[in-house]
């Protein structure tokens, strides 16, 4: 049923820490509002649990991109539309940028935040397989003992996530700042996301890949010493929407990769353990968007074209 506009109250303190001390005082009272494509949606179908709106959206200090020499900041307020056109975020993270150049349309990408689609949690999201290649981590931020204290915790953002639609994130907490280290250059990075057409579709599946390749002798059994300057896998990291209850690592695989052959000659043995592995660890569920089988079945097939695509 439709939720009733004239229900819900909109406060947009002035600042920061003024947001942050109205979260504190009533936990759990409040729901921060950034882009509010995500909210909207839920307003409109009814969903929504609690009847306060706080405004976070106009906050200057949620809404930067830092460039040190290691590492990028992103504050939780960017927009799709502001790491678009980030040319360090292109040629540094090039599938964050591709991630949120497919995030609904144009106008979504103008309001609709980097922190509104992680916080959301939906395991269908398109930057969270980007961001966990990426080897990302977060901040997270609250208010502390002293009048307009800040107090924050950063933690890896593949531990952000608790279950379905669920983070570590308490309800006197708002997300302040994604960091994504400067360290792929030499990777090969892959992204490839699965729906019904090309724009504005929610994945039925998606897949991010980030490999380090080496020509030196690899050392599993697949790889004998003997065969001189043998392709292999490096290190490798593997990343999927849609095949859990919240987006995942595929460590099983990973490790399954690891110093994998890319040889002629070993390459089908190399895929067969990675599917092997990968059936272990995708666990995806049927919904109105596809089937647990496509799924699987598609992402297997994604994994398989990134592996090919490391042998050239
Ligand atoms: C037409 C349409 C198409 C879409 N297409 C896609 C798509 O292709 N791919 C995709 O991934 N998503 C898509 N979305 C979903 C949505 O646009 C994204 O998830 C977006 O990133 C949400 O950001 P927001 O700022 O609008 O979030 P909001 O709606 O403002 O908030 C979403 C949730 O995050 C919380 N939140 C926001 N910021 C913070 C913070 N700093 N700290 C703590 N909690 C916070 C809010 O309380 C809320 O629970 C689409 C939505 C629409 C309406």
């Amino acid at each position: 049923m439709r939720s009733d506009p004239t229900q819900f109250a909109l406060t947009a303190p002035a600042s920061l820490q003024a947001v942050l001390a109205q979260l504190a005082q009533n936990p759990g009272t409040h729901i921060p509002i950034a882009g509010g494509t995500e909210l909207m949606v839920a307003l409109a179908a009814g969903r929504l649990p609690r009847h306060s709106f706080l405004s976070i959206s106009h906050l200057p200090e949620l809404r930067f991109i830092r460039i040190t020499p290691d590492a990028i900041h992103l504050g939780a307020n960017t927009t799709f539309t502001d790491i678009r056109r980030n040319p360090t975020i292109a040629a540094d993270l090039p599938l964050l940028t591709l991630a949120a150049s497919w995030t609904g349309s144009i106008a979504n990408q103008n309001r609709a935040t980097l922190g509104g689609n992680l916080c959301n949690a939906s395991p269908a999201a398109d930057t969270p397989p980007a961001l966990l290649v990426y080897d990302a981590t977060v901040t997270l931020i609250s208010s502390g003992a002293a009048p307009g204290e800040i107090v924050q915790r950063t933690l890896p953002y593949r531990d952000f996530y608790l279950a379905y639609k669920s983070t570590v994130l308490r309800p006197d907490e708002l997300l302040h700042t994604i960091t994504i280290p400067r360290a792929y250059s030499v990777h090969r990075h892959f992204l490839r996301k699965v729906g019904t057409r090309n724009a504005q579709a929610i994945s039925k599946t998606a897949l991010a890949a980030l490999a380090l390749v080496s020509e030196s002798p690899a050392t599993t059994s697949d790889s004998p010493s003997t065969t001189p300057c043998a392709r292999h896998i490096q290190t490798i990291r593997l990343a999927a929407a849609s095949l859990a209850d919240r987006p995942i690592r595929l460590y099983a695989t990973e490790a399954a990769l690891q110093n994998a052959s890319l040889a002629p000659a070993h390459l089908d043995a190399t895929l067969r353990r990675a599917r092997a592995a990968f059936a272990t660890e995708a666990h995806p569920i049927d919904d109105i968007r596809s089937t647990a089988r496509y799924r699987t079945a598609v992402a297997a097939n994604l994994l398989e074209d990134f592996l090919r695509s490391l042998t050239t």
